[in-house]
């Protein structure tokens, strides 16, 4: 299986970008990522003051993708994701939802062990996840740590194993690229950071050709989500319903009105993350409404 190595990373999703490799599909690969801090912190005393934030966030790749052009939809299927032996979490004064009432820098290392996540005495479940992936967009630049319609710093938890993304395309090849693993992350990813960690992660590739959505959608057994990211979390809630509501519209055959009150009784509309620069909402539509079919989804 080809392996994309972690010292091939990008910090800047844009329109042309080299790519590290050329890849056929239908085909399954394997990304290795460094964690979102650039493997900086190794211990509880290193700080964030002391970061090299250019550094933050490199996503592994690009990749080129034999055979995809503008207007196709990736589809990118994820595998299996390994978990090191520790993750890290970081926050401080001015980071974090609570950054106004946090007065010190903190670290922990978190081990990992037995697929759950150690704080203190505590034992969380690991559920990892993507935080970066994307392609390259359409016609601006934006830094990994931003998320847009191409993807990038989702920070959405339901991007784990055994999940489905669909991204859409902007450029030959797409230029695909992913990092920012964590093991666990909760909605909102409140102090700014989950467990980082570094990872492999194998995905598997595939294309619909000449079909795209506005924005991406993770896809999973319970349903689909619609990803929206925008400077301002409401009005990324409010795309996001709005998104869900038009996909509803056109799949039931059904009128704006009403699909806003199938919307209001099934659609569930949350929050991914609210600390990066662009912040994150989802709406979920479950799996008796959105169907079977990745075709189902809602097209430009
Ligand atoms: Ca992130």
């Amino acid at each position: 299986m080809r392996h994309i190595q972690a010292d091939h990373h990008i910090y800047v999703f844009a329109p042309k970008m080299a790519a590290v490799e050329t890849i056929d599909i239908p085909s399954e690969l394997v990304f290795e990522t460094i964690d979102a801090l650039d493997g900086q912190i190794t211990s509880r005393e290193d700080r964030l003051t002391e970061l090299d934030f250019s550094r933050v966030n490199p996503a592994t790749g690009p990749i080129f993708i034999e055979g995809v052009k503008p207007g196709d939809t990736l589809i990118v299927r994820i595998k299996r994701i390994e978990l090191p032996e520790t993750g890290v979490i970081i926050t401080g004064p001015g980071m974090g939802v609570l950054g106004d009432e946090l007065s010190e820098y903190a670290t922990k290392i978190l081990p990992i062990r037995d697929g759950s996540v150690r704080f203190n005495d505590l034992e969380l479940p690991a559920s990892p996840m993507i935080g970066v992936i994307g392609v390259a967009p359409e016609s601006e630049s934006y830094p990994t740590g931003t998320a847009h319609r191409h993807g990038g710093n989702m920070d959405t938890k339901e991007i784990g194993e055994s999940a489905t993304l669909y991204l859409p395309v902007f450029q030959e090849g797409g230029l695909l690229a992913l990092g920012d693993v964590h093991a666990v992350m909760g909605d909102g990813e409140v102090c700014i950071s989950g467990c980082e960690i570094s990872a492999s992660v194998t995905v598997e590739l595939d294309i619909i050709k000449g079909r795209q959505m506005n924005w991406p959608i993770v896809s999973t057994d319970e349903g689909i989500y619609i990803i929206v990211s925008l400077p301002a979390i409401d009005a990324a809630l409010k795309e996001a319903t709005r998104e869900a509501v038009l996909f509803l519209e056109r799949k039931q055959q059904i009128s704006r009105e009403e699909a806003a009150m199938l919307a209001s009784l099934a659609v569930d509309v949350k929050i991914s993350q609210l600390v990066d620069p662009n912040k994150t909402a989802k709406a979920f539509i479950p799996r008796i409404l959105a169907g079977d079919s990745p075709l189902g989804i809602p097209m430009i």
